[in-house]
Parts: structure tokens; C-alpha cells; sequence
């Protein structure tokens, strides 16, 4: 055998077993607590992508038809409201991904609840909270983008304050924007029309959110908001970011 044949061989061997010939290995969801996912695999690459928010229609549009023609795994909760129910109690899932931001949420969306009920849901998410978030941890250099919509009470003007920088490119659209947590994509992103926050560290409360999660382990997120309804907005800045940020 060659040495080139060889080699070729040996990578053959490695995409037979990374590429998915075994489809029992490749399921089509995933869940946490009330929250579950349907996944979406197109190719491969090191992007991963959510849409965590099960009200954000317009975020879900445009993920599934951006995974037609996009290699990546995306992940898409099935649920068409914002929060999913534990032990029937209310989270918000983008909450579940620390047990201080988990039982925050939980406090506040179930004013009253007795203290064993928190206790025992946040016990629920510590033993599964691992297998989601491996998931939706990029590759080494890769990474993860979630998709967002916001409504009137929520724009970049909230983030301000809990950001290291700021790009305010496009000050009088204020509900479009990235938020990031790895300083280079910042500076990529910056140069964009767009408004963009770094949030490489965060604010000292933990809220429980996957950006703060990111930052805690150190790989590259992204959250793309824009106003609901708007998805001819988020597909551009989703192309932006998919053709400038490598
Ligand atoms: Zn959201």
C-alpha cells in the first residue's frame, strides 16, 4: 500500500466513524427537564445553533430554512411558548443552565412555591443539564449561535450595562443586534452595520443563561436577536455573520 493510500485510508476510516454511518448513534432529540429539542444536522462543521425560546417563531423560520443550505448542527426546541414546565413548575429554559439562574427563574415564575419543590426540580436539572450542554458546546474553534426575538421590553440597551464593549452601528434599530462573549468575534463583528455587545465576562449575577455558561467555559457564542417578525433582518445578519466570522 502507498504511503498516500495509506493516509487516504485512514481519513476514510475516521469520516466512516465521525460522519455517521450508524444512525443509532445520531439521535433527533434531545431533552432537558420539560425542554425538548428536535436536532437538525446538515453536513458538517463546527457551528452549532439554537433557538431555545419555543414564542421565537420568526428565530425558528429562519434557523430551519438557514440548515437547508448550511452545514452545522442546529438545535430547535418544540414548544410554541417561552417557558417549558418542570415537575409543573415554570422555567424559562435559557434559565437552566446553572442551578443559581435555574432556581432564580424558578422563584420568580412560581411566586409562592415551596422551597422542597425548587429544590427538587433544580435536582432534575443538575443530573441532565450536562448531556444538553455538551451538545450545544462547539467543537474546539468552533462556534454556537442562538437565535433570538425580542419584543418592545427588550433591546441592545439592556445589555449596555453588563457589557465590556459596545458597536453601536445602527443606534435607531435597537432590538437587532449580536451579543458575543469571545473578544475576537467582537472585533469582527464590529466592523458589520450592526449593533454588537462583548460580553466576555458578564455580570456578577449568574442569571443561568447560555451566554454565561459560554463565558464560564470559554467557547465562542453567539446570540442573534432581532424584533420578532423581522426575518428578513435576522437571515442578512445571520449570512453576515456566517461569511465574515470564521
Ligand atoms: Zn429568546
Amino acid at each position: 500500500m502507498s504511503r498516500a493510500a495509506g493516509v487516504e485510508q485512514g481519513v476514510n476510516r475516521r469520516q466512516f466513524l465521525a460522519l455517521g454511518w450508524f444512525p443509532w448513534l445520531h439521535p433527533r432529540h434531545i431533552s432537558l427537564a420539560g425542554a425538548r429539542f428536535r436536532i437538525l444536522r446538515n453536513g458538517h462543521s463546527n457551528r452549532r445553533y439554537l433557538r431555545i425560546h419555543g414564542n421565537e417563531e420568526t428565530a425558528r423560520q429562519v434557523l430551519e430554512r438557514h440548515m437547508e443550505t448550511h452545514d452545522g448542527i442546529a438545535y430547535v426546541i418544540e414548544s410554541r411558548v417561552r417557558t417549558v414546565v418542570l415537575q409543573s413548575l415554570q422555567l424559562d429554559p435559557n434559565r437552566m443552565f446553572s442551578r443559581v439562574g435555574a432556581e432564580a427563574n424558578l422563584r420568580m415564575l412560581n411566586p409562592g412555591v415551596a422551597p422542597e419543590r425548587v429544590r427538587s426540580a433544580l435536582d432534575v436539572l443538575e443530573r441532565g443539564r450536562e448531556k444538553l450542554v455538551h451538545a450545544l458546546t462547539p467543537p474546539r474553534g468552533g462556534l454556537t449561535v442562538a437565535m433570538h426575538n425580542n419584543g418592545p421590553g427588550y433591546s441592545v440597551a439592556d445589555e449596555s450595562e453588563s457589557s465590556d464593549q459596545t458597536s453601536l452601528r445602527e443606534p435607531g434599530n435597537p432590538h437587532a443586534f449580536f451579543l458575543c462573549t469571545a473578544p475576537l468575534d467582537f472585533e469582527v463583528l464590529k466592523t458589520s452595520p450592526y449593533n454588537v455587545v462583548l460580553q466576555q465576562h458578564g455580570p456578577k449575577q449568574d442569571d443561568g443563561s447560555l451566554s454565561r455558561l459560554a463565558v464560564a467555559r470559554g467557547f465562542r457564542y453567539v446570540n442573534l436577536e432581532v424584533a420578532a417578525g423581522q426575518s428578513e433582518r435576522q437571515r442578512e445578519m445571520l449570512n453576515w455573520l456566517e461569511w465574515y466570522l470564521r
